[in-house]
């Protein structure tokens, strides 16, 4: 039985070397960027008004007061998009929009509710107040610089990363390509939903919480049918999922029964079993082996047991597999509000609810068929073996919503 973080290294040195393709931005979302990107333009591109008003000189307004405003001459109009023609003149100023390009000669503008105009003096502005140099002036270049880093391989790109590089202008972006992964659920007992449950039979519920962990893991997920309980159906079933992905995840038939048959249809098909068993609480029959390139990931089949080791396993592979640095599920800290034993010799992964202000409380039950807690649960606590954790206690919480 491996520990956890030995059966995580030996997966991890497995995967093949992340293949890059250039996907346009619009679908960058989510994915891990395979190239460096340095800025090719300043932001903002050239110094520009933060608010309406009125491009000035500085030294014009100086004077400025409510009681004693000054006038300055009306020359032009920057509208967004467009510029000013020229050099504005000492004692002149320009109407001004928020994002308007600076004009020439100007340095400050006098946000609109500092100023009046009046209608029998169309041409002047009246000043109510002074501005510093460079005041309520975005400055080129102040956000970012030219040849600035925007990214580096190993970046899963987020939205604000997204924007950031469509504003200078980039269209297309290299990231990892996707893995195919190929979704099997193994046991006679398991029917589709749209079918009647004869005695004896459950509805299969793994496939689909696992699709949804796969694909904001990256994956592309391809769901099998059901596979029966038999060395030939298993074979056959695996067989063909790997024929059409890079690496498929089963679930069930990885325990110690004589009606287990991953394993041996695997090595039949001439897979070769990396490791079995991994010492975590719920998940311990987790299997792992490689067929050619190719690898497989055996959950086991209780509903909990097939998730927990999804997101402790599977998503760091699947990120790792196009070319992600950071791995590991988002943890924070937080207090717990009662106590979480651990009576067992392996450490368990505890259901947990945390509330917004970081209380940390058990979901309920934590028996590895139970899908209730799983569903109450917001975040899972790595609780040591053997070991009473008191309220009060700070633990980190893995969260994967
Ligand atoms: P196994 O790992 O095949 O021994 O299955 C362990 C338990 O999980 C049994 O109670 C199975 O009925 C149940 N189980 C296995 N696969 C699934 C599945 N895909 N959906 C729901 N329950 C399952
Ligand atoms: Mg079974």
């Amino acid at each position: 039985m491996l520990e956890l973080e030995n059966a995580l290294t030996r997966i991890l040195s497995a995967l093949p070397a992340p293949e890059p393709e250039k996907i346009p931005l619009a679908q960058a979302h989510g994915r891990v960027l395979a190239e460096q990107i340095l800025s090719p333009l300043d932001l903002p591109v050239f110094d520009n008004s933060a608010m309406d008003g009125y491009a000035v000189r500085a030294s014009d307004v100086a004077a400025a007061h409510s009681d004693c405003p000054v006038r300055l001459r009306l020359c032009g109009r920057v509208a967004a998009g467009t510029v000013f023609d020229g050099e504005v003149q000492p004692g002149m100023c320009v109407r001004l929009f928020t994002g308007s390009r600076l004009p020439l000669g100007t340095d400050a503008v006098m946000m609109q509710e500092d100023t009046r105009t009046e209608a029998n003096d169309p041409e002047g502005v009246l000043f109510l107040d002074q501005v510093k140099p460079w005041e309520n002036v975005r400055l080129r270049g102040e956000d970012v610089q030219r040849g600035a880093m925007l990214g580096q391989p190993g970046d899963c790109l987020t939205a604000g990363r997204v924007s950031l590089l469509a504003a200078v202008g980039l269209t297309q972006v290299k990231v990892g390509r996707r893995p195919d992964v190929g979704l099997l659920a193994s046991g006679s007992e398991l029917r589709e939903a749209r079918q009647t449950l004869s005695p004896g039979q459950i509805y299969e519920s793994n496939r689909v919480g696992l699709a949804t962990l796969l694909s904001r893991a990256g994956g592309i997920s391809k769901m099998f049918p059901l596979v029966p309980d038999t060395l030939t159906a298993t074979r056959s079933a695996l067989e063909m999922a790997f024929n059409q992905c890079d690496a498929v995840v089963t679930s069930g038939g990885v325990s110690v029964g004589e009606m287990d048959f991953i394993k041996r249809a695997f090595e039949q098909m001439g897979g070769e079993l990396q490791f079995w068993k991994v010492a975590i609480r719920p998940g311990r029959p987790f299997v792992f082996g490689r067929c050619q390139e190719k690898l497989l990931f055996g959950l086991p089949g209780n509903p909990v047991s097939a998730f927990v080791t999804f997101l402790l396993l599977v998503r760091p592979a699947l990120l790792r597999w196009q070319g992600a640095r950071d791995v590991n599920l988002p943890a924070h800290p937080g207090v717990l509000a009662e106590t979480l034993t651990n009576r067992g010799e392996r450490r368990h992964f505890m259901r947990v609810v945390v509330d917004d202000a970081g209380n940390i409380r058990s979901a309920g039950t934590q028996a590895s068929h139970c899908l209730g807690s799983l569903a109450a649960a917001n975040g899972l606590v790595d609780v040591p073996p053997s070991t009473t954790l008191a309220p009060g206690t700070t633990v980190s919480v893995m969260r994967w919503e």
